[in-house]
């Protein structure tokens, strides 16, 4: 038998003193050094309770059938039946009879010997008895691991369940569960739901609070507005936290309610209350859009409402912010944003397939009439027949954060381009628009390093046009760049010159050759005095600077004698040529011809 079995407490009930000793003895004898003696029932529960905190030192109870002041079978059948840790097996000496049966009062844990006791038998009986007792206190402390590990995991579970479909921080709804609501209840009500509306929060000068209190007090705030809000809420109100400091709630019984009013209430609510951290306090306000659910307006996709109820914000922001604003299809920036909305799709697809292609503009020298080079100019095929000018995709993309993928595509076509030029027009060179963030990608100078070495075609023929945008992240960093791109051969425009507030700024610290004349001041030149005053300066500044001269939007011949009366080295506008997929005439390195004619039209000598 095992050894720590025989340091079990065994407790001999017997009020017959020889027969315990007797008893005794043979367990002693047997190993057992624990030995505890009790003459009546109460003896034995007096023991029992000494070791009520470790059961497990608990071996068994030898009780007589007759013991005094005992209930003997009451008692074994609460001490020995159950599961519990606290369970005793006992053997019940002094019966007459032995029975194998299991009834009600003999439990699996109890045994009767008769008298006289056969001692061997008993010791095989204690030994067997205190084995299913550890066996039977094992298993239940594994039981209780388990109960433990399955409430905890259950706990955990339902934890996760909770965080999956709520915002920890506010407990409110995240957006990924309010959308699942939000769509059960658009089905429910068969797509429309009347008088439903969804207002969108959002805390004006999020940020501000952020930066200058830090995100444990941006957490606070966020917390706070939420009871505030709450507390005019109904309790079935839909309220979820969709973005950092952007909030929806879903209105289902809005016609009982003016909804703008109760839009008011919110924003009134925050407006009056007062967000105190350490010893500032802060006026806090919110803008709220409003999407309304109505025969007009249907609905098919949760994310479409929350948009319109987000452009509506948005509406609110740009109108002076601690405003209700309701959502208008006809907005001029809920249009551009539809726009944007149906351009990122294509953009996307434009990369993938073969839906971008350039259009070459002539740059003519104005002293010579010849093409100097051409500007590539990208464009995209839209649905159908539609072509979308880059005005209009480019800052989409650049949201997107597409941009860079058009800045290498373009660079890669513009090369493929003139490498794919007969030889006879190898002195044709193209100057290539770069985005505000070209720079910024590393990619960028190997890019055009290795195309230029694969095609062969000489770095002089590529002019990069950059615009004061790409500066402003960092002046450094794209002034060396512009070295290093230089270093291989390419000259550089700064183009839209004059649209900027620093652009004599920029020419002083950008190394680039040319200087491109921003068409506004050369549309109206013929007929705008300041136009021919500031043109005439730009001219003066960059000639004294040693760059070239390039005038944007040339569309008269007319234009043409000021510019170069005023010192301007290049023209390029609708008068020498749209931009076009495929280049100026056959071998045209001349217009003048073109001139020509416009001049015989217009009766102005040019050249
Ligand atoms: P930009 O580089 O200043 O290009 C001149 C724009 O003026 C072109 O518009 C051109 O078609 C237009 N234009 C040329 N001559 C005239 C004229 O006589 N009158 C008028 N009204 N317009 C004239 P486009 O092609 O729509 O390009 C607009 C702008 O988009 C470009 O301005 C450039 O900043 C950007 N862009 C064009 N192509 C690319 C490109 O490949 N990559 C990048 N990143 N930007 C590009
Ligand atoms: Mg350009
Ligand atoms: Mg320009």
């Amino acid at each position: 038998m095992d050894e720590f079995l025989k340091n079990k407490v065994i407790i001999i009930a017997e009020n017959d003193d020889t027969l315990a000793t007797e008893i005794s003895f043979h367990i002693k004898k047997q190993g057992f050094t624990n030995i505890k003696f009790a003459k009546d029932g109460s003896k034995i529960y007096e023991i029992l309770r000494l070791y009520y905190n470790e059961p497990e030192k608990m071996g068994l109870i030898i009780v007589n059938k007759n013991l005094p002041q005992c209930q003997v079978s009451e008692m074994c059948k609460t001490l020995s039946e159950g599961e519990s840790d606290h369970t005793i097996p006992f053997i019940i000496t002094g019966v007459e009879k032995v029975s194998y049966h299991h009834t009600t009062d003999i439990s699996f844990l109890n045994r009767q010997v008769t008298l006289p006791i056969n001692y061997s038998e008993l010791s095989l009986i204690i030994d067997f008895l205190l084995m299913m007792k550890h066996e039977r206190f094992l298993r239940f402390q594994q039981q209780e691991v388990l109960i433990n590990e399955l409430a905890e995991r259950k706990v955990v579970d339902a934890k996760l369940k909770y965080l999956v479909a709520h915002d920890e921080l506010t407990s409110l709804l995240n957006r990924q569960n309010f959308e699942s609501q939000l769509r059960l209840i658009l089905n429910r009500n068969n797509l429309l739901t009347p008088h439903a509306a969804l207002l969108f929060i959002d805390i004006d000068h999020f940020s501000l609070i952020n930066e200058l209190e830090g995100f444990e007090t941006g957490d606070k705030l966020l917390i706070d507005i939420v009871s505030l809000i709450r507390q005019i809420l109904s309790r079935d109100d839909l309220f979820a936290r969709i973005g950092s400091d952007e909030f929806c709630i879903f209105l289902e019984n809005a016609s009982e309610i003016n909804i703008i009013q109760f839009a008011n209430k919110i924003r009134k609510k925050i407006y009056d209350f007062r967000f105190s951290t350490r010893d500032v306090s802060y006026s806090i306000t919110i803008s709220v859009g409003i999407a309304n659910f109505n025969s007009k307006n249907i609905i098919s996709h949760p994310s479409e409402i929350i948009s319109q109820a987000r452009q509506a914000c948005h509406m609110a922001k740009q109108n002076g912010r601690n405003l209700v604003w309701e959502y208008n299809e006809n907005d001029s920036s809920v249009q551009q944003r539809n726009r944007d909305i149906y351009l990122a799709p294509l953009i996307r697809n434009a990369l993938l397939g073969k839906k971008f292609f350039l259009a070459y503009q002539p740059v003519v020298n104005l002293n010579t009439g010849e093409i100097s080079h051409y500007e590539a100019l990208i464009r995209m095929k839209g649905e159908g027949v539609e072509i979308v000018y880059p005005n209009d995709f480019i800052p989409v993309a650049e949201r997107m954060g597409l941009i860079h993928s058009i800045d290498l595509w373009v660079i890669s076509e513009a090369i493929d381009f003139l490498a794919k030029l007969p030889a006879e027009k190898n002195h044709i060179s193209i100057a290539i628009n770069l985005s505000g963030v070209a720079f910024q990608d590393n990619l960028l100078l190997p890019a055009i390093k290795e195309k230029l070495e694969l095609t062969w075609v000489d770095a002089k023929r590529i002019t990069f046009e950059i615009t004061e945008t790409a500066a402003v992240e960092s002046f450094e960093q794209t002034r060396k760049m512009i070295m290093k791109i230089r270093a291989l051969g390419c000259k550089f425009a700064l183009d839209d010159f004059g649209a900027g507030f620093c652009s004599f700024n920029y020419l002083k610290t950008f190394p680039v050759d040319y200087v491109k004349i921003d068409g506004q001041f050369i549309r109206n030149l013929p007929h705008d005095e300041t136009d021919k005053v500031l043109v005439k300066s730009m001219a003066d500044i960059a000639s004294k600077l040693g760059k070239k001269t390039i005038a944007e939007f040339v569309e008269t011949a007319e234009t043409i004698v000021i510019l170069k009366e005023l010192g301007i080295d290049f023209g390029q506008g609708y008068f020498f040529g749209k931009p076009d997929t495929s280049l100026h005439a056959s071998n045209t390195i001349s217009i003048a011809e073109l001139i020509h004619t416009n001049q015989k039209k217009n009766k102005i000598s040019i050249f």
